[in-house]
């Protein structure tokens, strides 16, 4: 006898399922499932109704697993998992030393957002490591929280030759490991360091000037784009207008500034 799903599960299946795939993961993991066709069926070849119920089995076992990863810190480790040593784009045969996947608080309230890594994340494999990485851990500091409660990480995982903007496939290739890193962490808020941050996240084509100093949503959660830190580092005029969107965020997450910001 062929054997169907409640129509309620299958169809709250089919939106789960699809939501993943708008998040950008099409690869699910998939145990086997015991279907015993020769038992239900007699050696009758699977007619096409029994091959979709196999189907929407397998997909309900990639939902359970997706769904059993909980914990945070043990998604991420999937998900690092998964990237593997990655050859998907060619940034891996363009001089890159290692990944640099993300780090922080699996649980963190905040997650920042920057560009790629330059030449002292790739040589360190963590993310804003070099100056421009001290000035964020400046900010944060000023923000009344620690580097460790928060989490970091990049559009793209890899250093491109000489620092150069990441390309639009690079990023399209690169970027929904991060999207499921968001979704592990599952932040209260998310900011966006820069331009191909902000640009990549939320899909505009705007000046920093015009996408900075408000909230954006993104799928279900707030976002506030600001200056790179090595903008500010070039152009330190600029950090006032960097210290309002970093208040904004503060407000938003209850956070409380322990003295004023002197860097
Ligand atoms: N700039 C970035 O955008 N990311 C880093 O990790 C370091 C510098």
């Amino acid at each position: 006898m062929p054997r169907t799903l409640d129509p309620n599960l299958r169809r709250s299946l089919a939106d789960r399922v699809r939501y993943y795939k708008e998040l950008g993961i099409y690869d699910f993991y998939r145990q086997p499932v015991a279907v015993d066709l020769q038992d239900s069926q007699e050696s009758v070849a699977p007619t096409p109704s029994s091959a979709a119920v196999i189907r929407e089995e397998q997909d309900l076992s990639a939902t359970i697993n997706l769904e059993s990863l909980a914990d945070p810190a043990t998604s991420l480790r999937l998900i690092r998992e998964d990237l593997g040593d990655c050859t998907r784009c060619r940034l891996h045969k363009q001089g890159r030393k290692q990944i640099v996947f993300g780090v922080g608080n699996p649980n963190a309230d905040l997650m920042f957002i920057g560009e790629a890594p330059g030449a002292d994340e790739d040589e360190q494999g963590e993310p804003f490591v070099g100056r421009a990485g001290q000035l964020l851990n400046n900010m944060i500091k000023a923000m009344g929280i620690r580097r460790e409660d928060v989490y970091i990480a990049n559009i793209i995982k890899c250093r491109p030759p000489g620092n150069r903007t990441p390309e639009r496939d690079e990023c399209e290739t690169c970027s929904p490991f991060l999207m499921r890193q968001i979704e592990a962490i599952h932040p209260k808020a998310i900011v966006a360091l820069g331009a191909v941050a902000a640009k990549t996240l939320l899909a505009i084509n705007a000046p920093m000037s015009e996408l900075r100093g408000r909230w954006y949503d993104f799928r279900g959660t707030k976002l506030a784009v600001t200056y790179h830190p090595a903008f500010l580092l070039r152009d330190p005029r600029q950090k006032k207008e960097a210290w309002k969107d970093l208040q904004m965020v503060m407000k938003e997450l209850g956070l409380q500034a322990p003295t004023s910001p002197s860097s």
